[in-house]
């Protein structure tokens, strides 16, 4: 089998998104959990867009084609994939689209067996076999840094280079794993993502994150320094944080600032890096007036900073910060390895609003051994951020069990899912079985979103306006919540 493959010529590469038609639009690719916006909001696939440009760098011929972001259907999907016929597909399934990425798979092998095909991505990395039993898959990666990986394994296909660890296959019609990947790469030694070849404008204008028009996905780090939290598959697809140095990353904002007039950048890593990290890269920002063209957000965990980074941080651009609280329940916190106390939630909503950021803060309920009485104490505090100005936005969701986690597993051993349909876990339903009923928890989600349409959180809203792109930031804000809530009912 192995010398069959040696003789392999791979020249033309496709690294592509099939369209998923559902009623509404699935936001693929991100690194952390998935949901399911109601409005268009496409998020830009990072690692496969750096796996595009590593593959393009080595001389190999290579064609990005997100067909969830282009808004097209299977039937052209199909057609752009026979038109092409590249030599190797890559495709990054999800949890809740895996079955339908099967059908995609042997349906494309049905018609052309020698395109050969890869997976990647969290659930994937998570259940490897599933998909070889499923479907016609040649090869699975696992891991995170499935950009490199896959250049191996291309490069590997062309007999340039030994198989390196991270890939799944089949030997005699048996899955053999080429061991666990080592995630060691220094992040600076990548190059800076190819922004035409990925079509950063389909995910620029569209997307409900952005204030202003020209926005860019950036990735400063890869893994969490936590690493802890029994929700996240952080752990499962990275085995240690690795951060770009502050000098690599101003750098490509700069660039992107320069060539592409980008005026606004989220950091879609997990957790931004705080203390010197985040003190050196401020001064950067600030020194070089770059702070002045270029607003930029993150996702950041809730630490103890040192009070005046929340001030040096809005001084340096940055502007809505994502924190992911889940629950007020300190017994819910410490259940999921969160770290944190609840005291810490306000204490740092109320500084980081009070240095002039954004706080977004994403809460959860469902958990199995939440009651009715701590999910209204977790709406409780949203609606004391919200009123208070402490967060700008919020959005709830249910926990989900995604495979490869703590709670996955622990859901397993207890019997706590009420479904193992993949596609049902989409954060638009609950899927651990608690002692509260579907509709109730549809509710409760319904009650979070009502909270931003009270009197007094518009109104902080309204005197928080600056300029025009901040009104036009808050109707999309607005109509998204309200299209959510009439999808819930
Ligand atoms: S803080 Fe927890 S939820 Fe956030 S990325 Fe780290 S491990 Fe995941």
């Amino acid at each position: 089998m192995s010398k069959k493959i040696n003789k392999i010529k791979v020249k033309d590469i496709c690294i592509t998104y099939a369209p998923f038609d559902y009623p509404k639009e699935p936001v693929l690719s991100q690194n952390s959990n998935l949901p399911i916006f109601i409005t268009p909001t496409y998020s830009y696939p990072i690692i496969s867009s750096m796996a595009a440009t590593l593959l393009k760098n080595s001389g190999y011929g290579v064609s990005f084609f997100d067909g969830v972001a282009e808004n097209i259907s299977t039937i052209k999907w199909l057609d752009f994939i026979k038109e092409s016929k590249p030599d190797l597909i890559f495709l990054e399934p999800s949890t809740f689209n895996i079955t339908y990425y099967f059908d995609i798979v042997n349906s494309i092998k049905a018609r052309y067996s020698e395109i050969i095909i890869v997976f990647g991505g969290e659930h994937v990395s998570a259940l490897p076999n599933e998909s070889f039993e499923k479907s016609k898959i040649d090869y699975v990666i696992s891991g995170g840094d499935y950009d490199l990986i896959l250049l191996n394994l291309v490069n590997y296909l062309n007999a340039k280079e030994k198989l390196g660890k991270g890939v799944y296959r089949l030997v005699s019609n048996n899955i053999k794993f080429s061991g666990d990947y080592q995630d060691d790469m220094f992040l600076d030694n990548m190059p800076y993502i190819d922004r035409d070849l990925t079509n950063w404008k389909l995910y620029s204008s569209k997307n409900l994150a952005f204030k202003r028009a020209r926005g860019a996905y950036i990735s400063i780090s890869r893994g969490c320094f936590h690493n802890k939290c029994t929700f996240c598959r952080s752990s499962n697809m990275y085995q240690r944080y690795r951060i770009r140095s502050p000098h690599n990353v101003f750098k490509e904002i700069d660039i992107l600032n320069k060539r592409y007039n980008i005026n606004e950048v989220i950091d879609s890593s997990l957790t931004l890096p705080t203390d010197e990290w985040l003190n050196l890269f401020c001064q950067m920002m600030i020194e070089s007036k770059l702070n002045k063209k270029v607003l930029i957000n993150c996702n950041m965990r809730i630490e103890n900073p040192d009070d005046g980074i929340y001030k040096l941080m809005k001084n340096a651009g940055f502007r809505t910060i994502y924190f992911g609280i889940e629950s007020v329940k300190q017994n819910t916190l410490d259940n999921i390895k969160k770290d944190i106390a609840v005291n810490d939630i306000i204490i740092n909503c109320y500084k980081a609003s009070k240095a002039g950021l954004l706080p977004y803060v994403t809460f959860t309920i469902g958990y199995p051994w939440e009651t009715e009485d701590d999910i209204r104490d977790t709406i409780s505090l949203a609606k004391m951020l919200l009123q208070k100005g402490y967060a700008c936005a919020i959005q709830p969701v249910f926990a989900i069990p995604y495979p490869g986690t703590d709670l996955f597993q622990y859901c397993q051993k207890e019997d706590l899912f009420i479904t193992e349909e993949w596609f049902r876990y989409n954060m638009l339903e609950p899927i651990i079985k608690t002692s509260i009923d579907t509709a109730k928890m549809n509710k409760y989600i319904s009650d979070f979103y009502n909270l931003m349409l009270h009197p007094k959180y518009i109104l902080h809203r309204i005197l928080s306006i600056r300029d025009l792109d901040d009104i036009k930031y808050y109707i999309k804000l607005l109509k998204t919540i309200y299209c959510v809530r009439n999808f819930i009912k």
